[in-house]
């Protein structure tokens, strides 16, 4: 069986570990469970939450998507807008954000394991 590659593993929310397993219970779309994680990974059994308290560290992430989010909005909007009022950039940068949330707090989450938890990718542990 083929590797799954990392970017691939990342925007499919899987295990970082066997990258096979899911890491969310439910689909992004569903608004009440949307954060709802499994606590091991159902393929490999890795402990998500390696240490006390690793997902504090997605709120930098994901404050560091609005960023982006509100620079690439002003941006576009400037240049393809022709620099409209005021509340045309607040209003679109606030429904894009608003609409992008349960996305953000996952790839958050997900970067946050895959960059900053300290597990590696070892495909002894992927099923075959
Ligand atoms: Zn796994």
């Amino acid at each position: 069986m083929s590797q799954p590659s990392m970017l691939k593993a990342v925007l499919a929310c899987r295990c970082p570990r066997c990258r096979q397993g899911e890491v969310f219970t439910h689909s992004f779309l569903n608004l009440r469970k949307f954060d709802s994680m499994y606590e091991r990974c159902p393929v490999c059994g890795l402990y998500y939450e390696v240490e006390v308290g690793l997902f504090w560290g997605a709120m930098y992430i994901s404050y560091g998507f609005s960023v982006g989010i509100v620079l690439a909005v002003g941006v576009l909007l400037y240049y393809l807008a022709n620099d409209p009022p005021m509340w045309v950039y607040l209003t679109t940068v606030a429904a894009v954000i608003i609409l992008s949330t349960t996305l953000l707090f996952r790839y958050a989450r997900v970067l946050m394991l895959y960059f900053f938890s300290g597990i590696k990718y070892n495909p002894d542990y992927s099923k075959r």
